[in-house]
């Protein structure tokens, strides 16, 4: 029997210039007297987190800073986050300050003070034991400090598990945050490399949401199998529309003129607008493929990133192969491909072959803001296609949310053509 059901979830949101001046009266409101602040120390040395600190103080609520957040977090990083926070607890509340890293970190700080056992056990089997939560969790706040991750909106938080050499997470309806505050004035110094990548993960999210296999294409679930990622359904695909059409107007500007306020907040609200839908739809193919590109890079630095560390960037790594993953599902779902491409480029010719006009459009968007032509451009070449045809395939859970059946040759011949994209 196919599914017929469908869940929404998503946490309360405050958005708006501002919105991140008044987190102590929200935390009072969710009957905290003990807050800890998660954050990376970047942020920190930004002066945010001492200033949402000192907002509670305001209300009667205790404040600590946790500010050893690994951006990009493992399993040793998240850790150390716990046993920091055991032994300067108890705490009753969470506030997480950054982006996606400091987010994931503070929904597993969340779970391991408020539920038994240790980090590994609700790590995604096989990687870990794949235990859900047995207590409810206290309300953590997200403050996204990038446009982009979504991680304020989803149940989810990745990590590198250092010993298994893979990076997976922990996934459950209960990790998502409580409230999510979304301030575009705190994405204004974000610069114009770090806008790009992140801006073309907030599309990647819209459309691969948008395209992936509807919830009506799974087998019937039982309610304790249901999982936050069900599919394409209608709610999700409303926030995926309108975030295209966001992105539209506002992503080149956003880039290249950072000072642009009204830009700023039409991204911040895209990242949000997709947040909301592909956190409960799920993505597939582009971002199955990210892990394995960042995962594997040997001496790539991007402008706008710290330099110290060969990377790239998540939301570049899974804009690389989109074009050509979108080429392949087109079959599957072509309406949908064409209606995605018009919403992103409005004044577009069609090409005269359509599983082209998406492929097209994201071509002419990544060339105009400046990203690598392909995963050649971020050092690799065909004779690496077998060790990242590997790495996409570790991520079933991704691959699976595809409108259609991807294998190993299929996802070879997308890294094969992505290699060079113009
Ligand atoms: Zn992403």
């Amino acid at each position: 029997m196919t599914e017929s059901v469908f869940t929404y979830g998503a946490p309360a949101l405050k958005f708006g210039d501002g919105a991140s001046d008044e987190i102590g009266y929200d935390l009072a409101q969710l009957g905290a007297t003990r807050a800890l602040v998660i954050t990376d120390p970047g942020v920190a040395a930004s002066g945010l987190a001492e200033r949402v600190a000192e907002q509670m103080a305001r209300f009667g609520v205790q404040a600590a800073i946790f500010d050893g957040v690994h951006v990009e977090p493992t399993d040793a990083s998240m850790q150390a986050a716990i046993d920091w926070a055991r032994s300067n607890g108890p705490f009753d509340a969470f506030v997480a300050v950054g982006g996606g890293s400091s987010i994931d970190t503070a929904k597993a700080v969340n779970l391991l003070l408020t539920n038994p056992g240790e980090l590994m056990d609700y790590v995604n089997a096989p990687v870990g034991g794949g235990v859900a939560p047995v207590n409810v969790l206290h309300p953590l706040v997200a403050v996204p400090t990038t446009t982009g991750t979504g991680a304020e909106s989803t149940t989810i938080c990745v990590m590198d598990v250092l010993a298994q050499r893979v990076k997976t997470g922990i996934s459950h309806q209960r990790l998502r945050p409580t409230l999510a505050v979304v301030d575009p004035l705190l994405t204004v110094t974000q610069p114009a490399g770090v806008t790009a990548s992140a801006g073309m993960d907030i599309l990647c999210h819209a459309l691969e949401s948008y395209t992936a296999a509807p919830y009506t294409a799974k087998e019937r679930k039982q309610p304790e199998q249901r999982v936050p990622y069900c599919g394409a359904n209608p709610i999700s695909d409303m926030w995926s529309e309108k975030a295209l059409s966001l992105l539209a107007t506002h992503f080149r500007r956003a880039v290249t003129d950072g000072d642009d306020l009204d830009a700023r907040r039409g991204m911040a609200m895209a990242a949000t607008f997709a947040g909301l839908g592909f956190g409960n739809a799920g993505v597939h193919i582009p971002h199955a493929n990210a892990y394995p590109i960042a995962g594997q890079v040997r001496d790539f630095h991007p402008a706008g990133y710290p330099a110290d560390e060969p990377m790239v960037p998540h939301g570049m790594a899974v804009s690389l192969t989109a074009p050509e993953a979108f080429r392949f599902t087109f079959a599957a779902a072509p309406q949908r491909h064409l209606r995605a491409a018009r919403l992103l480029e409005p004044g577009a010719t069609a090409p005269s072959d359509d599983a082209s006009f998406l492929p097209d459009v994201l071509v002419r968007l990544m060339r105009d803001i400046e990203l690598p032509a392909g995963v050649g451009a971020v050092g690799f070449n065909d004779s690496d296609v077998d060790d990242l045809v590997d790495g996409a395939l570790k991520q079933q859970r991704l691959l699976a949310t595809a409108p259609r059946p991807v294998n190993a040759e299929d996802l070879g011949g997308i890294f094969r053509r992505a290699m060079s994209l113009w």
